[in-house]
């Protein structure tokens, strides 16, 4: 076994823990960045990197030469009638997203950590170091043991950090099971789709179609299964019947596998923070770890990105305050819309009749047309920064609206009682 002891150990290399380790190393941290897998590494995604998730890279000067731009997203009911989303730039973000595959946007992310300082370890991180309860590192499958002053889990959703500091109630959690798989077929916009295949009775979770660049899709299908994991396997089970439902209402025109990468990959998503506490004493949680993914649609990367910056502007300002710091910008960026949509979550996913009903009346011509402004704000999450217009006001009644609705769900209390000293 070798001994290395640095000021910071980031515990996984997805986007979270790149850009904290780059973040940190940049500001004259001595940081060791450690991930189980070989890089480039794939990961199951829809591989959509959102508006704030693009200007978090900007901010960063983190070019991203291989991606494609996206804007309007277009959301397709369960009878197939369709609602197109419009992305407008706003005051703090651009009106456009990027696609890109993760094995490559993970990659270049790490690579930017590595030039800027962090050191990178390949291994596991296994066995916890430390005494009286401190976690001070971990022993790694490679046979090294890497200590440090702060340790930051960016382990993803079955994160080991936040399971050996305690930081987990699993029972409170939002969890969902995606998996996803290419086609040999192109898309022009990303599709988000509603399916219904028991009549009546919606799917727990959606489908999409997004564009993949090279004249590929990428397909995929996300379950929300609450806190029974075993439930996640109906993602995978599903997944040709809504490739065949995609062919039906013609977002996809046939189904053809891309090799060699035809093998749907699946993995858990950890949803609007419940369940989890994202930082304790010298144990900070970042990205998926932390829970940061949206429970309306599933996006993550960007919350991970900009949670790994703003834990790690918090622990360049010195421990004894960061972890009140990483809060504040958590409670700041994300407690208000996530209490939200975590708690509408977890009431509608019991309730397939009435989220086919509601999906229905969604996309219904007329409505459709009439709220996707404020329909894309929501759910993209992009109040804030947003520039002011109808959609604006439309998204800002929603937000008041679906607040008065869980204002007293257990969800919005434990949220405020683990980011903010007072109930959202
Ligand atoms: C099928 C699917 C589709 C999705 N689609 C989208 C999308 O289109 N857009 C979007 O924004 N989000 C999407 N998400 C969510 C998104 O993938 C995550 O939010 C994002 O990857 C979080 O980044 P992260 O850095 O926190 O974690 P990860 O990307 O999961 O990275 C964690 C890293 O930690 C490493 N690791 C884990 N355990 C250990 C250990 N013990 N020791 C060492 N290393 C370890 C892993 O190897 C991995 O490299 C999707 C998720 C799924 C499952």
């Amino acid at each position: 076994m070798t001994d290395k002891r640095f000021d910071v150990l980031v515990v996984g290399s997805g986007p979270a823990g790149s850009i904290a380790a780059l973040v940190l190393a940049q500001g004259g941290a001595r940081v060791a960045l450690v991930d189980k897998a070989a890089f480039p590494r794939d990961k199951a995604c829809g591989d959509l990197v959102g508006p704030r998730g693009v200007q978090l890279l900007r901010d960063l000067s983190l070019d991203s030469p291989d991606a494609t731009r996206v804007s309007d997203m277009m959301v397709v009911g369960p009878t197939g009638n369709r609602v197109r989303l419009p992305a407008p730039p706003g005051r703090t973000y651009p009106g456009f997203g990027i696609v890109e595959r993760r094995s490559s946007f993970d990659a270049t992310l790490r690579h930017a950590a590595i030039e800027s300082g962090a050191e990178f370890f390949d291994g596991r991180a296994d066995e916890p170091l430390g005494d009286d309860g401190r976690l001070d590192g971990f022993s790694l499958s490679s046979k090294m043991r890497i200590r440090a002053d702060v340790i930051v889990g960016a382990d993803g959703a079955t994160s080991r950090v936040a399971e050996v500091a305690n930081l987990v109630d699993a029972d409170r959690v939002l969890w969902g099971f995606a998996v996803r798989t290419y086609v040999d077929e192109p898309t022009e916009l990303p599709h988000i789709m509603f399916w219904t295949p028991v009549r009546g009775a919606a799917f727990p979770g959606y489908g999409w179609v997004f564009p993949a660049g090279e004249g590929h899709s990428n397909v995929g299908l996300g379950v929300g299964v609450l806190a029974d994991r075993t439930a996640g396997r109906r993602a995978a089970r599903d997944l040709d019947a809504f490739l065949e439902h995609a062919l039906r209402v013609g977002v996809l025109d046939h189904r053809r596998p891309v090799q060699p990468r035809a093998r749907p990959l699946g993995a858990w998503l950890k949803m609007g923070v419940a369940g989890t506490t994202p930082a304790r004493d010298r144990v900070f949680l970042v990205g998926d770890a932390a829970g940061l993914v949206n429970p309306l649609q599933g996006e993550g990367i960007a919350q991970a990105m900009d949670s790994g910056r703003a834990a790690a502007v918090a622990i360049l300002g010195g421990i004894e305050l960061a972890p009140d710091r990483y809060r504040a910008h958590l409670a700041r960026t994300q407690a208000g819309y996530l209490s939200t949509t975590a708690s509408i979550q977890r009431s509608l996913l019991h309730r397939p009749r009435l989220i086919a009903a509601l999906t229905r009346i969604l996309t219904a011509p007329g409505v459709g047309r009439t709220l996707a402004g404020g329909w894309s704000i929501v759910w993209n999450n992009l109040r804030d920064g947003a520039s002011p217009s109808v959609a604006t006001g439309l998204a800002a009644t929603a937000a008041g609206l679906g607040h008065a609705l869980t204002a007293r769900s257990t969800d919005r209390r434990w949220i405020a009682s683990h980011l903010t000293d007072s109930p959202q």
